[in-house]
């Protein structure tokens, strides 16, 4: 059994509470407790103990409350006998759709070939799939909790959740800005996929961690006196370790010699404007002396996923290296929330809805602040689509027209809106196609003009006596790849029938 939680570990999570908002997360816990009953976890809790984890997280996020109950509702349609309908008739459309589309991913599964393009390929068919990104965001909550609870799991599952938690989960929160989602995903998955790494890192840091906290602590006394002194106001100062996964990434690249590691231990100041993170600079370098060459600025020039601090590394208490990071409340809620963060100040400002909040804050946020929105838009170029109106609505409905099945060795297939079996298998090869007779979706017959669905798992079934295309294939094909091999050879059969 875990911790059991409840409603008000939910509420309290809550950024900006309001009776309303209160009222629909109290009536959707109510409904998922219903929905739930006498169903368990593997740990033994109750089942709702997932969904209620799940909304908690969202609710850190700064999620509102409309997301926090779609949270809490995720597995009701797909695990219990209480339909998509009744959610909607309950909680009206835009709750069903983010519970639908939660579902909807969750069918999809990471197995087969292990090359980049192909979990580039799974990476962008989720993005496609969820065409609300709140759909992702819950959905990143769910897997972080089932990360958490992962070892009440057979040991197989475990590999398989864990391998798509690195390949799939981590690299889309990583493009979201999400970094501490994505390190939590990152360090549970690490242990289950390289036990004996995870075990030598884990050892490697609590060591030297343990030889730096007594600085550390000596340096956060330090620095508080001397900010305070300046008459800066500080909102946060505290230590924090380097994630394990990330510590074990830069170790490989330092031969595993961790004395050449600095950002292994690390105070952290927030403070309330852009102009403090650099008087605050000035302040620790007065006290400590600066390591040459290690003031990064990320302010002026954030990290490509968005990242803003500035970090310098100095000889701290008793000469003893450190970093110092310095960043305003904001940037502190983006480097842990990404994109989540932005639902936070959109509520605190009262614009209508998250669209609006995005869209609108083009004009008056520096560009370097949508480096998500720019991120969407660069998968959205490199599949090949302009669509303008995608940048208005931050919706992720630039894949909407486009179809991605798998192939039964877990290809992935990319294909237009409304495709069939037919362009499946000249999508595949073209003898595949011209010798087609028959399809199978998930293992059951479908007709040739079948129309494809997302996720779909296709298998073409052929045949050597089949002597070429019917023509009236043409009539549903969609791919121009389909109806020129078709034409072609249909065309071959006519001339070969003339001349005899
Ligand atoms: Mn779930």
């Amino acid at each position: 059994m875990t911790q059991q939680l409840s409603l008000k570990d939910i509420l309290k999570e809550l950024k900006t509470p309001t009776s309303e908002r209160a009222k629909l997360i109290t009536e959707a816990y109510n409904f998922a407790v219903k929905a739930h009953a006498g169903q368990k976890r593997d740990s033994g809790d109750d089942y709702v103990q997932h969904p209620i984890a799940v909304a908690k997280i969202l609710a850190q996020m700064g999620m509102r409350s409309k997301t926090i109950s779609a949270g809490l509702l995720h597995d009701v349609a797909e695990d219990t006998p209480t339909s998509l309908e009744e959610i909607e008739k309950k909680f009206g459309k835009e709750i069903a759709c983010m519970v639908d589309g939660v579902t909807k991913l969750g069918r999809i599964k990471l197995r087969g070939s292990h090359e980049e393009y192909f979990l580039e390929n799974l990476r962008k068919m989720f993005m496609a799939m969820a065409a609300d990104i709140r759909v992702i965001i819950i959905k990143l909550a769910d897997r972080l909790h089932n990360m958490q609870t992962l070892e009440y799991k057979p040991p197989e599952k475990q590999i398989r959740i864990a391998r798509e938690a690195m390949e799939i989960f981590a690299p889309i929160a990583n493009r979201l800005g999400m970094g501490e989602i994505k390190s939590q995903l990152q360090d549970i998955a690490f242990k289950y996929l390289d036990k004996e790494n995870f075990d030598k890192v884990k050892e490697l840091e609590e060591i030297n961690y343990k030889n730096k906290e007594v600085y550390v602590k000596q340096a956060i006394k330090e620095l508080s006196e001397e900010i305070k002194k300046e008459g800066i106001s500080v909102i946060q100062i505290d230590g924090r370790a380097k994630s394990l996964y990330s510590l074990y990434l830069k170790l490989k690249e330092y031969d595993m010699n961790i004395s050449r590691i600095h950002d292994l231990a690390a105070v952290r100041i927030i403070v309330p404007e852009v102009a403090d993170c650099y008087e605050v600079l000035g302040i620790v370098h007065k006290k400590y002396r600066p390591m040459i060459g290690r003031i990064k600025d990320y302010i002026s020039l954030p990290k490509p996923n968005g990242y803003q601090s500035i970090h310098t590394t100095v000889f701290g208490p008793d000469g003893k290296i450190i970093e110092i990071q310095v960043r305003t409340q904001k940037m502190h809620n983006e480097a842990e929330f990404g994109i989540a963060a932005h639902w936070i100040y959109s509520e605190n400002k009262s614009k209508k809805n998250w669209k609006d909040y995005i869209f609108k804050k083009k004009q008056t946020i520096p560009e370097n602040d949508i480096v998500w929105v720019k991120q969407l838009r660069q998968w959205q170029s490199e599949i090949g689509l302009d669509n303008e109106e995608f940048i208005q609505g931050l919706k992720i409905d630039f894949f909407k027209n486009h179809i991605f099945a798998f192939t039964p060795m877990g290809d992935i297939i990319d294909l237009p809106e409304d495709a069939t079996p037919v362009d499946f298998a000249y999508a595949i090869h073209g003898e595949i196609g011209n010798h087609a007779t028959g399809a199978k979706v998930g293992g059951n017959m479908v007709p040739l003009d079948y129309r494809i669905k997302n996720g779909d798992v296709l298998e073409i079934l052929t045949s050597k006596d089949r002597k070429g295309p019917n023509p009236d294939w043409l009539k549903f094909v969609k791919t121009s790849i389909a109806k020129s091999h078709i034409r072609r050879e249909t065309r071959k059969d006519n001339e070969s029938i003339g001349t005899k």
